[in-house]
């Protein structure tokens, strides 16, 4: 166990430091001081030696050197139990200085802020940086704390211990110091790398998301599961205005990504919607109302509908809000809502109404795994009929084109392995994450069975190639009569044969849709 004989405070944010600096006082604990934190001690009445006394030295250049002192650092830095640094220590008259409290410039909030370049360069906290990295380097004899979140648990572990701290209490705050200061480079450098901007000056959203880190971080509830902490880091605000309901949850999140990347296949203008449960679609279809597209899309899977997150590409009207009031949902999204519409939808205390504001969104994705991280580009890639290339005898209808498109749209925002089944406008039912096609395909005959969809004349996309004629030849028995899937098994011709002698169509495109 150490005790503090003496303690430097250099502070941004004052708010949250007082019960500190009084403990500290109570404790007999010397306090050194820089301008602005020095002026706020003095104020609580209590005595403070301004860090200039110590070094001989006034702040100089704006504040720019105000620290970066031997008499600071070597105070700092001093081995407690070396003979030779006490020796020295007292040859320069250097007195121990053993606990550092920082708060640094914020740097982050300076940018966020849209500061000049100049104020956000001045933003770069210099000495703060320096008597952090020293005191956590000389954990050994010195506590640091390095950010104003900790006055608080500091001020409790200095009561408790009266004035001491032993070895495992002043590593863990090494330990959360080089944290904050990794944290905040970090930032620096992003703010730099921003530097290459493209033709229209900015940072491109790619390269936004590759600093994401330098972006604001917003800290959730908690993760998948309540036992995980989770962070998002970006600007959800630019992307919805939320009108109402409770805080966005992890879950959640994930959910309202699906339901993005997935309504954005629906361009056409007929009014489509999608209802989304863990991250696949269990209703979506296009109608030429908004009221029809959601009770379409509700009537796929009502029993999933329940506590799902909705999309639509089109604002919602009243009558649309008075079928969505009757649901259960946890989340809606929508470009724009009638006035009328959202009182009523606002009913519900907890559901989440947001309105989406139309910026662009990254085109790359990241994962991490095993001991780094994934990087790709997203899956922006969708067959229409002009890739379409007829596979068997027989071509499909106009009609079973527009639903195979529609199918295929679907397929690729599912998660594999998958089979769509849907019609011209509307999904009958999915097969999602299954270990075999064939799994998934029964998943989703019986489930369109369940909810009374008749699937004769109805059509199928498949993510992947099939690699045997088994999907082609249970889709025919339930009626299917159209399919679509990349093609490009070498026993392609095995399924190809079966549709010829069974009277379907297959359409084969050569790009393939996983979704790990
Ligand atoms: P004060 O309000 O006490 O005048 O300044 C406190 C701030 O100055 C803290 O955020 C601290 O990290 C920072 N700081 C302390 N020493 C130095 C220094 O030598 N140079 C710079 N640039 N910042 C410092």
């Amino acid at each position: 166990m150490k005790s503090i004989s003496s303690a430097l405070i250099s502070v941004y944010y004052k708010d949250g430091l007082e019960p500190l600096v009084r403990l500290l006082h109570e404790q007999n604990v010397k306090l050194y001081s820089t301008g602005g934190t020095q002026t706020f001690i003095e104020q609580l009445g209590i005595p403070v030696t301004a860090v200039e006394d110590l070094t001989g030295y006034p702040s100089i250049f704006g504040g720019r050197v105000k620290t970066l002192h031997p008499a600071v650092m070597g105070g700092i830095l001093y081995r407690r139990e070396l003979p030779e640094d006490l020796a020295q220590a007292e040859r320069h008259r250097i007195p121990p200085i053993d606990l550092v409290v920082v708060d640094l410039y914020p740097f982050e909030e300076t940018v966020a802020s849209g500061a000049s370049d100049e104020d956000v360069i001045e933003k770069i906290d210099i000495g703060g940086i320096s008597l952090i990295r020293a005191a956590a380097k000389n954990h050994n004899d010195v506590l640091i704390v390095s950010s104003r979140d900790q006055y608080a648990d500091v001020v409790t572990l200095l009561t408790e211990k009266k004035g001491h701290t032993d070895l495992a209490d002043r590593r863990q705050y090494a330990r959360q110091a080089f944290a904050v200061t990794s944290h905040y480079d970090t930032a620096i450098q992003a703010y730099f790398s921003a530097d290459e901007t493209d033709s229209t000056g900015a940072p491109s959203i790619n390269e936004t998301i590759y600093d994401f880190r330098s972006l604001s971080a917003s800290h959730l509830r908690y993760g998948e599961n309540p036992h995980q902490q989770a962070t998002f880091y970006g600007d959800l605000e630019a992307l919805f205005t939320k009108l109402h309901g409770k805080e966005l949850s992890y879950n959640n999140l994930v959910d309202v990504d699906a339901c993005v990347q997935l309504i954005d296949e629906f361009t056409d203008p007929s009014a489509a919607f999608a209802i989304i449960k863990h991250t696949n679609a269990c209703g979506v279809a296009t109608a030429d109302t908004p009221k029809q597209a959601y009770l379409n899309a509700l009537s796929c899977d009502p029993v999933s509908a329940f506590g799902g997150v909705i999309i639509t590409n089109v604002p919602v009207d009243l009558e649309t809000a008075e079928e969505l009031n009757k649901l259960f949902m946890e989340i809606l999204i929508a470009p724009g809502y009638a006035p009328e519409a959202l009182d009523l939808l606002k009913s519900k205390k907890n559901r989440i109404l947001l309105q989406r504001n139309a910026i662009a969104l990254p085109t790359v994705m990241f994962k991490t795994i095993l001991n780094g991280v994934l990087e790709q580009d997203k899956d922006n890639q969708t067959e229409t009929a002009a890739q379409f290339n007829t596979a068997t005898n027989k071509a499909p209808t106009e009609s079973e084109v527009r639903a195979l498109e529609f199918a295929l749209k679907i397929c690729k925002h599912t998660k594999s392995n998958t089979i769509v089944l849907a019609k011209e406008n509307q999904l009958l039912a999915s097969g999602v994450g299954q270990t075999s096609r064939v799994d998934a395909l029964r998943q989703a005959i019986e489930k369109a069975g369940s909810f009374g969809f008749d699937l004769n004349g109805a059509v199928m996309a498949s993510d992947a190639f099939f690699p045997f004629p088994d999907c082609v030849e249970i889709a025919s028995q339930a009626g299917i009569t159209a399919v679509v899937q990349p093609g490009g098994s070498i026993r392609d011709q095995d399924s190809i044969d079966y549709c010829n002698e069974h009277g379907m169509a297959m359409v084969v495109t050569g790009v393939r849709h996983f979704k790990h």
